[in-house]
């Protein structure tokens, strides 16, 4: 199935209705990546400012490969999905000292970076090096499957294989980097999730789903996630200008960031200090404690939800070399109020500090 006359309109659209972007102006490979990465999984309102944030700070490659890991986790604060960031950075050391600075010019080869799975490797392939490898992103797989009537499940495998050899069979060979972008621009603006603007759209007359009233139900996704519900209790100890913190490791959430120290309890968040299992390690050199059970924080996460409470407590300045060999032996941190700003952290602690200032 090759639709000439789908490639051809949505290259029409494409040129009267484009948004001007800055990665769109250009073919370097390293910008492109950098966006590609920002924009997974983030709307571009909101993947904007920090595209801008990086390419000021790391203009070429080699400025983000050597910059500190903590600079660059701090740099991506707020954005969610903290891995792609640990990702970005290692993929950045890879190009520098694996390809001398610059990125494979093919498919495959692009596809061995970490971090870039098959989309990306199709967008940087195409955009900065006009490969006819088409792009499948959540836009692709809503415009294909209504426009030619698609119901295989786009979250199973058999789903992404359909629709990837399906993209690339509409794909246009003349001009491979102007089609992929039109086609997830199409998804983005004309081709909504909801109330896509059929009435005007210039593909109404041979689009399956519109002609035969299925809008809204395709595309097909079957959501197998299962969310898991956990109940996080922060002690958010304060010594003088002090503050404790954690940094946190491998095999769970935000590794990488840092909180507070954290006693996570099983059904419920606790209501009661004497709960808190490291309480009595600090109780002796405390002056005050605020805690108000009420006062919680509901955090959602794409397979979490975390519900928070914190607990805070004012330790006496006399005490300060008790507890600094206490978060010695615990593997916390003291820090002061600046250095905490600078840090790395979730966007729960951010809330949070926020709302105490
Ligand atoms: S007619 Fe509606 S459903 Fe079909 S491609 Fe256009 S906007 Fe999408």
């Amino acid at each position: 199935m090759n639709n000439k006359y789908f490639a051809s309109t949505l290259l029409e659209w494409y040129s009267l209705h484009k948004r001007d972007l800055p990665w769109r102006n250009t073919k370097d490979p390293y910008i492109i990546w950098l966006s590609e990465i920002i924009l997974q999984q983030t709307r571009v309102a909101q993947g904007l400012p920090y595209f801008e944030k990086f390419i000021q700070n790391y203009p070429k490659v080699e400025d983000l490969a050597a910059a500190p890991a903590d600079e660059v986790m701090r740099l991506w604060q707020g954005l969610g999905y903290y891995s792609r960031a640990r990702n970005l950075h290692y993929c950045a050391k890879e190009v520098v000292s694996i390809y001398g600075g610059r990125f494979p010019d093919s498919y495959q080869g692009l596809l061995r970076l970490k971090g870039v799975g098959s989309y990306t490797a199709a967008a940087i392939a195409s955009f900065a090096f006009d490969q006819a490898v088409a792009v499948v992103d959540g836009n692709v797989f809503r415009v294909l499957a209504r426009y030619f009537g698609i119901s295989t499940d786009i979250a199973s495998s058999k789903g992404k294989m359909e629709f990837e050899a399906i993209a690339n069979q509409n794909i246009s060979k003349d001009h491979p980097a102007e089609y992929n972008q039109a086609i997830m621009e199409f998804g983005s603006l004309q081709c909504t999730p909801k109330n896509p603007d059929c009435t005007h759209c210039p593909l109404k007359a041979n689009c399956f789903a519109f002609k035969e009233g299925m809008v809204e139900q395709l595309p097909v996704k079957i959501n197998k996630l299962k969310v898991k519900t956990r109940y996080f209790n922060y002690l958010y100890i304060r010594c003088g200008l002090n503050v404790i913190v954690k940094q946190r490791g491998a095999g769970d959430i935000w590794q990488g960031l840092y909180d507070f120290p954290l006693h996570e309890s099983k059904r419920e968040l606790i209501s009661n200090i004497e709960d808190l299992d490291m309480f009595s390690n600090i109780e002796s050199i405390t002056d005050k404690v605020k805690f108000n059970p009420q006062s919680t924080f509901k955090h959602i996460l794409t397979h979490q939800r975390i519900f928070a409470n914190f607990v805070e407590f004012t330790i006496n300045e006399k005490s300060q070399e008790q507890l600094r060999e206490w978060v010695k032996q615990r593997g916390f941190e003291m820090v002061d109020m600046e250095t905490l700003e600078n840090l790395p952290k979730p966007r729960l602690l951010l809330r949070f500090l926020n709302e105490e200032k």
